[in-house]
C-alpha cells in the first residue's frame, strides 16, 4: 500500500450508486479496513449513497463526509469536479446532475448499439452489471464485455472497445468546469478538482477562472496524477494557500485503487468543514 503517511482520511470513494463495484456500507467498511478515520463517497453525479454511508460509517465509529464527483468538460478533456458538503437539494445542481445522468442514460445506449454491430452485446447485459438508478457509465458497459468473455477487465476495454477514439464512442453531456464549479459554489459546496494532472491539464486561465468561480483546491494526491502537471499545481496551491486532498479513487473491484493510498490530512478536513454550508460533516 502507497500512503503519504500525513493524515486518515480518504475523500474519493465510489460505490455501486454509480461505477464501483461494492454498495456504499462495503465501502465504508473497506475503507476501515484500512485503518481509515473519515471518509467521503463521491459517485459521479449522484448523492444517492449519501444515507447508507453515513449510517455504515458512525457504526463503525468513522466520520462521513458528504460528497459528490461532478463531471464536467474543457473542450475535449473530461474534467471530474469533486464537491463536498452541499445542498443535495440544490435545485441548481439537482438540474445539472439530472441532465447529466440522463444523458449518460442516453449515451451508454447508443455505445452499446454501436458496439453491438460488430460484437455480440445487448443493452440488458449492461442493465444486468448497473444497480438500480446507478449513474450508468462506460465502466458499466466493460463488466458487460467481461460477462460476454469479449475482453479480460475494464482496463483491457477501455485500452480498446471504449477508447474515446475508437469507432463506438459518444460523448456524454458535461458542463464546462466553470459552471460544475459555480454549481457546487452556490449550493454551499466545496469544490476541488479531482486528479488534476492526470491526462491533459487544464490550462491556466481556465483554472484561474474556475478559482474566481469559487474553486477551493486540488487533489494532489491520486494515482494517475503526472508530472510536469503536478508540480505547476503544487506550486500554485502553496502560493495561493489553497486546499489539497489525497485519495484513493476506490471503485471496488473495477480498479486496483485501494483505500488509504493516498490521504487527506486532519487540516485539509477542517479546512473544508470550515468552507461547507449545504450539509454537515456526520461524526460518531
Ligand atoms: P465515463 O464517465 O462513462 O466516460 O467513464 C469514465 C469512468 O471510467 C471514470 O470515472 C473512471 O473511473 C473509469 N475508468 C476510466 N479508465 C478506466 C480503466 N482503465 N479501468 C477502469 N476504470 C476506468
Ligand atoms: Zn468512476
Ligand atoms: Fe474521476
Ligand atoms: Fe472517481
Amino acid at each position: 500500500m502507497r500512503s503519504d503517511g500525513r493524515g486518515h482520511a480518504d475523500l474519493h470513494l465510489h460505490s455501486d450508486h454509480s461505477d464501483g463495484t461494492e454498495p456504499p456500507a462495503a465501502v465504508v467498511a473497506a475503507a476501515h479496513r484500512h485503518g481509515l478515520r473519515t471518509v467521503s463517497l463521491t459517485d459521479h453525479d449522484t448523492t444517492a449513497g449519501w444515507v447508507e454511508a453515513a449510517e455504515a460509517a458512525v457504526s463503525l465509529g468513522m466520520t462521513f463526509l458528504p460528497g459528490m464527483e461532478l463531471s464536467a468538460r474543457h473542450e475535449w478533456r473530461s474534467v471530474h469536479v469533486l464537491g463536498y458538503l452541499f445542498d443535495p437539494d440544490d435545485t441548481g445542481l439537482r438540474a445539472l446532475t439530472d441532465r447529466i445522468r440522463d444523458s449518460r442514460h442516453t449515451r451508454a445506449r447508443r455505445i452499446v448499439d454501436n458496439i453491438g454491430r460488430d460484437h455480440d452485446l445487448t443493452w440488458d447485459d449492461v442493465a444486468a452489471r448497473t444497480a438500480a438508478d446507478a449513474t450508468v457509465g462506460r465502466p458499466h458497459i466493460a463488466d458487460a464485455l467481461v460477462d460476454r468473455g469479449l475482453v479480460r477487465d475494464r482496463g483491457e476495454a477501455f485500452a480498446g472497445i471504449l477508447h474515446p477514439r475508437g469507432p463506438y464512442y459518444v460523448a456524454l453531456y458535461a458542463p464546462d468546469p466553470v459552471t460544475a464549479v459555480a454549481a457546487i459554489a452556490a449550493a454551499g459546496g466545496v469544490p476541488i478538482v479531482a486528479h488534476p494532472a492526470a491526462r491533459a491539464p487544464l490550462p491556466m486561465p481556465v483554472i484561474e477562472r474556475m478559482l474566481a468561480a469559487g474553486l477551493a483546491g486540488f487533489e494532489l494526491g491520486h494515482r494517475e496524477n503526472a508530472e510536469p502537471g503536478l508540480s505547476v499545481l503544487r506550486a500554485l496551491v502553496r502560493e495561493r494557500d489553497l486546499i489539497e486532498t489525497g485519495s484513493s479513487d476506490y471503485h471496488g473491484t473495477g480498479k486496483p485503487n485501494v483505500p488509504g493510498e493516498f490521504t487527506t490530512s486532519d487540516e485539509m478536513v477542517a479546512r473544508i468543514a470550515a468552507r461547507g454550508t449545504g450539509s454537515a460533516l456526520v461524526a460518531p
